[in-house]
């Protein structure tokens, strides 16, 4: 039997965990006193779970991790709908026909929306940046409405200089799907995320050790593999330089009254007058809809003394920083994760990379 350390029970070190403690012994270190990462959720007032860190959703298109993931939770089907409220309006987000048509007072079909948009396009310059791509999608008119200040406001960036990398998330839908994500999988779990992972390492071989990190004195030494989910830069005592992350603040408001429009999640604020750049309906995740009074999560962005990190701010400078860090990595640790890989990546592709991580290990510790 071999003994493996894990640093950090977000989704990925759970997966980990999970995976890798059938014949091996597995530590598993949280610096916090709970588990569960950026996908942490607790039961709130009358009985509304809240996600601590943000409004999480599970979605994906893989059959094994969703495969996975059902043995340890039943989801309950929640479909994520979200408006932009643009000018006292109520907008379909992302971009559907029924935002272009209602935008423009129009009533155009699919190919007229297309041309619409292609004539919406003219006098871009071709800089490959943030701003240059999504209006090559979406149009200028759309552009300044619905993203130019959201992005401005999220990022505390011109939308000119950030990166295209930025930009992958911004879609344009020539039909009316109104659903947020298109994925054949969504939901959340019915007894919450941070249950769904106290199951996965609900495990005779795994021993979870709350409130620490790797420097504190606990048993992990002679471990035959480390295994990090933490940020790599403090992993690596900012030998090299701190790598940029941005955060929000979250604030709970209650109120007796829902302000949302049925069946939606969320509103997107993106005008500059706003100082918040979304609101979440809580109530709208789970069986307790009804329940009052109604949870709502509001996002500032920028936030000075944030809970945990949110957005790798992935510019040039930082990913440079970041591949340096990679170079210092050596044969006893594997960096797994959000935190440790510096990327943005939904649920399913961290539980993903933690099974292809687990069975790669497996044959080679084994
Ligand atoms: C605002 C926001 C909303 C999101 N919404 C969605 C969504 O709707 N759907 C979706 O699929 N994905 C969403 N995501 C992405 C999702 O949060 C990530 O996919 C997920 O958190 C990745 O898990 P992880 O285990 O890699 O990282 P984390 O969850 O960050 O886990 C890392 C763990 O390491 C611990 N740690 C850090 N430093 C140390 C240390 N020194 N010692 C010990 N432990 C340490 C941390 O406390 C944490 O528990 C969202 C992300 C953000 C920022």
């Amino acid at each position: 039997m071999k003994k493996i350390v894990i640093v950090g029970a977000g989704i990925t070190g759970c997966t980990l965990a999970n995976l890798l403690s059938d014949n091996n012994e597995v530590i598993l270190i949280e610096k916090n006193n709970h588990i569960g990462g950026n996908c942490y959720d607790y039961t709130g007032d009358a009985g509304i779970v809240i996600h601590k860190y943000g409004p999480h959703i599970f979605h994906t298109n893989y059959d094994d991790v969703w495969r996975y993931l059902n043995k340890f939770t039943k989801f309950n089907g929640y479909v994520h709908k979200v408006k932009a409220v643009y000018n006292g309006e109520l907008f379909d987000w992302p971009i559907t026909l029924d935002t272009i048509n209602k935008f423009y007072g129009q009533n155009l079909d699919e190919g007229q929306a297309k041309l619409l948009i292609n004539l919406d396009l003219a006098n871009r310059s071709d800089e490959d940046n943030f701003e240059n791509i999504v209006i090559s999608r979406v149009g200028n008119q759309l552009y300044e409405a619905f993203i130019k200040s959201y992005t401005t406001k999220q990022w505390g960036r011109d939308p000119k200089i950030l990166s295209s990398n930025f930009a992958p998330r911004i879609e344009i839908r020539y039909d009316n799907d109104k659903r947020f994500f298109k994925d054949k999988h969504q939901g959340i779990p019915i007894t919450g995320y941070t249950q769904m992972m106290q199951n996965m390492i609900d495990k005779e071989n795994i021993k979870i050790v709350l409130g620490v990190t790797l420097e504190d004195d606990i048993d992990n030494d002679c471990a035959d593999l480390t295994i990090i989910t933490s940020p790599i830069d403090e992993f690596y005592n900012y030998s090299l330089g701190n790598l940029e992350y941005l955060s929000q603040d979250f604030y709970l408001q209650n109120k007796f009254e829902d302000d949302f429009e049925e069946n939606i999640g969320a509103y997107n604020y993106a005008e500059s007058k706003f100082d918040f750049i979304r609101i979440t309906c809580m109530n709208r995740f789970g069986d307790y809809a009804k329940n009052k009074p109604y949870v709502y999560l509001k996002e500032h962005p920028l936030s000075k003394t944030p809970l945990i990190v949110s957005y790798p701010v992935q510019d040039k400078k930082n990913i440079e920083l970041y591949n340096r860090y990679k170079e210092l990595k050596t044969k006893d640790h594997l960096f797994a994760g959000r935190l440790a890989t510096f990327q943005y990546i939904n649920m399913d592709a961290a539980v993903k990379r933690a099974m292809d991580m687990a069975k790669e290990i497996k044959e080679k510790l084994c």
